[in-house]
């Protein structure tokens, strides 16, 4: 099949953010505070913050999902694009990176949107489905360790209503996904999550080619 999708170098790419990037300063910041820590290259790009926020806001979302906090970045820019009474149920293991995130949603006036869970995400993504949540979510973000990218996902599936979006980081997974020499287990993950979903007819699927991938499933 021809390729119709541009390869983006740093020219192109530099023009892209030129003519679309609105990066509103407080995300800004915490870009570049989060460049400095040894794990800098987990937080997605400036152009892909900005697409999902623009979903939140397409859907009219007030209900939120996030499997994987980090420093902060996605769950800032969906809050940000969330109503006053809009929440984001942001899941994450690590005490150290999260804090990095709430100062920043305490200095972008969201902290009362986002309602952190500190544990493993497949734990707390059981314990709503307990609690009755099922059905109730707008939209959730899947990106986290890539070996329970599945699970996360079946959790998620039942967490969204019919209509609610599922966006999954790192499909493309920098090229090695379509190498056949890389078989290392997160690489194998990746490549077997994607053909799950590709066959899923749960959803309707668009796989974005934006940084890294990011697969969009709707709910049906
Ligand atoms: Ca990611």
């Amino acid at each position: 099949m021809a390729n119709k999708t541009l390869g983006l170098d740093s020219q192109l790419y530099e023009y892209l953010q030129s003519v679309s990037l609105r990066e509103p300063e407080i995300l800004a910041q915490l870009r570049q505070e989060t460049a400095q820590l040894p794990m800098g290259r987990m937080q997605i790009a400036p152009d892909q913050g900005q697409f999902m926020a623009l979903l939140v806001q397409l859907m009219g979302a007030k209900k939120t999902l996030e499997v994987g906090v980090f420093t902060g970045y996605s769950s800032l820019a969906v809050a940000l694009a969330l109503p006053p009474d809009g929440k984001v149920v942001a899941c994450d293991v690590s005490e150290e990176y999260t804090a990095v995130a709430r100062r920043y949603w305490q200095q972008a006036g969201v902290a009362d949107k986002v309602e952190l869970h500190i544990a493993p995400a497949l734990e707390t993504l059981a314990q709503l489905l307990a609690g009755g949540q099922a059905n109730t979510f707008d939209f959730a973000f899947i990106d986290a360790d890539k070996s329970n990218y599945t699970n996360y996902y079946e959790q998620a599936l039942q967490l969204v209503r019919p209509g609610g979006l599922i966006a999954v980081d790192n499909v493309l997974w920098s090229g090695r996904v379509a190498d056949p020499q890389v078989q290392d287990n997160r690489t194998k993950s990746i490549r077997a999550f994607n053909q799950r979903l590709h066959q899923d007819q749960r959803v309707s699927l668009s796989l974005v080619a934006i940084a890294d991938g990011l697969t969009l499933a709707l709910k049906r």
